[in-house]
């Protein structure tokens, strides 16, 4: 067994390894990272294993990991189930189209939401079957080394059976991190799971945790009629975004929205009633708060999900906060052994795990995998919606760069006056000497789709002049990028 740094191997007794099967790759963890990198290894001729113990709502095995089953997808089933909802109460009176009778039938938006990530789920067993990967459901955690091989235990519904890996993937992906002293009981208090199920909309709703899942959580349910109150304990709000777009979001959430958002606040308590739980906090004046909320949310972030894997066994290096130790491919300390997606290092978003999941299936099939992890966007899918890639302006200034800087406003765009969508911004931030896009940060309609430009561009090694000489589609939110470009140059045409 050749390891990078570490020396440690532990025995493994020759009886287990007579039943043992072995694989060119391993793949423990079958979210957007795990699966994905088993569909590719696989298609590159690798005989390939996945490995995933997510069990669903119903205790059946359910791949896709958190993006499929509590994340990415059912949270944008209900932000878009929300919207349409805000659209009938508040906004279709603009168009002059009158509704009477609105009603709301939760149970009905969960369904329609749990079967989109059923269709998804159980897709990934069909796109397995499609690319011969073996899945086996089960927990698989490592058990030693055998010549050149990995051992690895799956423990699933029988006996805990053994295989042997000459690659592993580790891609077990994260888990809801959680307050000290707060017992998560998806009822009164939730995580992410709790929070996507609610059966009835609460009256008040607290959250704690002004991120990414915080804001679209809250978002979901305030506009479904709850009062909403997010406590966050920085001083400032979305403290990764650009600055300018985290002070527009912060108007928008608390206007519009009508979101109560109290940043510095420092939680000393939580108490589960009967129906209710309590929540005491401290503002950023010091002043002490008492509050009430039929349900809480605790969004305080994710850790990686490496506590039972065993590491120990082959001597896989973590660090102090339990991720495993990469480098830029994806590399652990011990040969043949990769970790990807939100285990490692870098943003915990669904598209970096996948991009990593195929460059390391790529790398040990012996091809040159590559993720670039400065062009990775962001998205937060708010109304208005908040996209970025690159690096923003307090960043640029830090480091000392020297940039130009454009922007276009919505409310100047044909396309986002029709769509009644006329909040927020583009803004271009390039190279002040060589025009290279830097980064671009948006905060309005359809940021998600329009953010790829970006990032085409970015990648392309693009200028802001690139931009501007491509002619966009009139009328088109794309033309606010456009014009964005052009305001590099101080050539706007719109504004
Ligand atoms: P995961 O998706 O966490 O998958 C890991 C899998 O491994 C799980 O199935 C787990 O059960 C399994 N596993 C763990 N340990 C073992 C073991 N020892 N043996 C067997 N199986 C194991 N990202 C976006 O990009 N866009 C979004 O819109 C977005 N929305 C989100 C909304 C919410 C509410 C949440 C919570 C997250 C959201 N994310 C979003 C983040 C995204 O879900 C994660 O970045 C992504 O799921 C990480 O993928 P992964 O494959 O690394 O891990
Ligand atoms: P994210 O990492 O996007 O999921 O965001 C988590 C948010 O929760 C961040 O804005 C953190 O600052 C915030 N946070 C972390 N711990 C606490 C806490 N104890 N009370 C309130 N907010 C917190």
């Amino acid at each position: 067994m050749k390891h990078r740094e570490s020396t440690y191997a532990s025995p493994v007794t020759d009886q287990r390894n007579k039943m043992a099967r072995t694989f060119d790759v391993v793949v423990i963890g079958a979210g957007p990272g795990g699966y994905i990198a088993a569909i590719r290894a696989a298609q590159l001729g690798l005989s390939t294993l996945c490995i995933d113990a997510w069990k669903n709502a119903a205790g059946k095995p359910s791949l896709g990991g958190t993006c499929l089953n509590v994340g990415c997808i059912p949270s944008k089933a209900l932000l878009e189930s929300s919207e349409n909802y805000e659209r009938v109460v508040h906004k279709f009176a603009d168009h002059g189209i009158g509704v009477s009778g609105i009603t709301l039938d939760v149970a009905k938006m969960q369904a329609r939401k749990d079967k989109i990530v059923d269709t998804f789920t159980t897709g990934i067993a069909l796109l397995f079957k499609k690319n011969k990967v073996e899945s086996m459901h089960g927990f698989g955690r490592f058990a030693g080394t055998v010549e050149d091989r990995y051992v690895i235990e799956v423990a699933g519904e029988g006996a805990v059976e053994t295989v042997e890996a000459r690659n592993v993937i580790v891609a077990t992906g994260s888990l809801p991190r959680g307050l000290p002293g707060v017992e998560v009981d998806n009822e009164l208090v939730c995580d992410n799971i709790g929070a996507l199920g609610f059966g009835e909309v609460p009256k008040r709703l607290g959250v704690i945790g002004a991120g990414v899942i915080g804001v679209e959580m809250g978002s979901v349910w305030r506009r479904l009629g709850a009062e909403v109150t997010i406590l966050e304990a920085l001083p400032s709000f979305l403290g990764a975004a650009d600055e300018q777009v985290a002070k527009e979001a912060y108007r928008q959430f608390t206007g519009p929205l009508g979101l109560r958002i109290y940043t510095g606040a420092k939680v000393a308590s939580v108490t589960r009633g009967k129906a209710s739980v309590t929540v005491e906090y401290e503002d950023r004046e010091g002043t002490r708060h008492v509050t009430e909320f039929d349900r809480l949310v605790v969004a305080i972030g994710r850790i990686p999900n490496t506590g039972d894997l065993n590491a120990e066994s082959v001597g896989l290096r973590l660090d102090d906060r339990g991720y495993v130790e990469v480098d830029s491919s994806c590399r652990t300390n011990l040969a043949n052994v990769f970790a990807i997606g939100d285990v490692v290092r870098g943003p915990m978003l669904a598209h970096k795990s996948s991009e990593e999941g195929v460059a390391v299936a790529e790398m040990i099939a012996g091809q040159a995998g590559h993720v670039n992890l400065a062009t990775i966007p962001w998205v937060i899918y708010t109304s208005p919606e908040i996209a970025w890639v690159g690096r923003t302006e307090q960043e640029l200034k830090a480091e000392g760069v020297a940039y130009r800087a454009g922007q276009f406003p919505f409310i100047a765009s044909g396309r986002a006056r029709a769509l009644g969508e006329t909040a927020g911004f583009v803004k271009m931030l390039a190279d002040a000497s060589t025009d290279q896009i830097l980064g671009v940060h948006i905060i309005g309609p359809f940021a998600s789709e329009l953010i790829s430009e970006a990032v085409v561009a970015m990648e392309f090694g693009a200028s802001s002049e690139d931009i501007a000489r491509i002619v966009h589609a009139h009328p088109s939110l794309s033309e606010a990028m456009h014009e964005a470009a052009l305001g590099v140059d101080k050539r706007a045409l719109n504004i």
